[in-house]
């Protein structure tokens, strides 16, 4: 059963998913998690981790010039997080629907966002917006050793 999974290798992609520090500090990261792998897409790294300035800089450095940046800093360095790194086909644009709009009030019901959150300073939870960033982002958070190649017992049940 295994020649399908081969054949679709290049479509693979991988997402960083971050629970942030109030997902933590309000005890969702078990939701988060869940409805991740419910839906089907395979964990291959999963870490709490204290984030210093640096690392949460060079993430966000697209958004230097906006005037939150600042804050945002503080807020993603203000206790740990949970970093992850979730596979699949085409998981970088499912990660942001399942994840909904960078503003929870117009997040939509259902969504982690729309479900769980109310302010945009304080959305839960960050997700890759296109493959190049979720590897880029992935390389950014994990060394490599910290990375699980595995195959789940459900893989032949999730694909034909
Ligand atoms: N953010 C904020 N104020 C804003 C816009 C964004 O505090 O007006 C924060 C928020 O935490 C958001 C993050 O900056 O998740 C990154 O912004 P982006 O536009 O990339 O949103 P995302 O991709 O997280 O939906
Ligand atoms: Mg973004």
């Amino acid at each position: 059963f295994l020649p399908h999974l081969v054949a679709s290798l290049e479509q693979v992609e991988q997402s960083y998913i971050m629970v942030k520090p109030d997902g933590v500090q309000r005890g969702l990261v078990g939701e988060v998690i869940s409805r991740f792998e419910r839906k089907g897409f395979k964990l291959t790294g999963l870490k709490l981790f204290q984030c210093p300035k640096e690392l949460a800089e060079e993430h966000y450095k697209d958004l230097k010039a906006k005037s939150f940046y600042p804050t945002l800093i503080d807020y993603i360095t203000s206790g740990p997080v949970v970093c992850m790194v979730w596979e699949g086909v085409g998981v970088v644009a499912s990660a942001r629907k399942l994840i909904g709009s960078t503003n929870p009030l117009q997040a939509e019901p259902g969504t982690i966002r729309g479900d769980l959150a109310v302010q945009t300073g304080r959305n839960v939870i960050h997700g890759s917006d296109s493959p190049e960033n979720g590897k880029r982002e992935t390389a950014l958070w994990f060394k490599e050793g910290e990375l699980c190649e595995w195959t789940p017992a459900q893989a032949p049940w999730l694909m034909e």
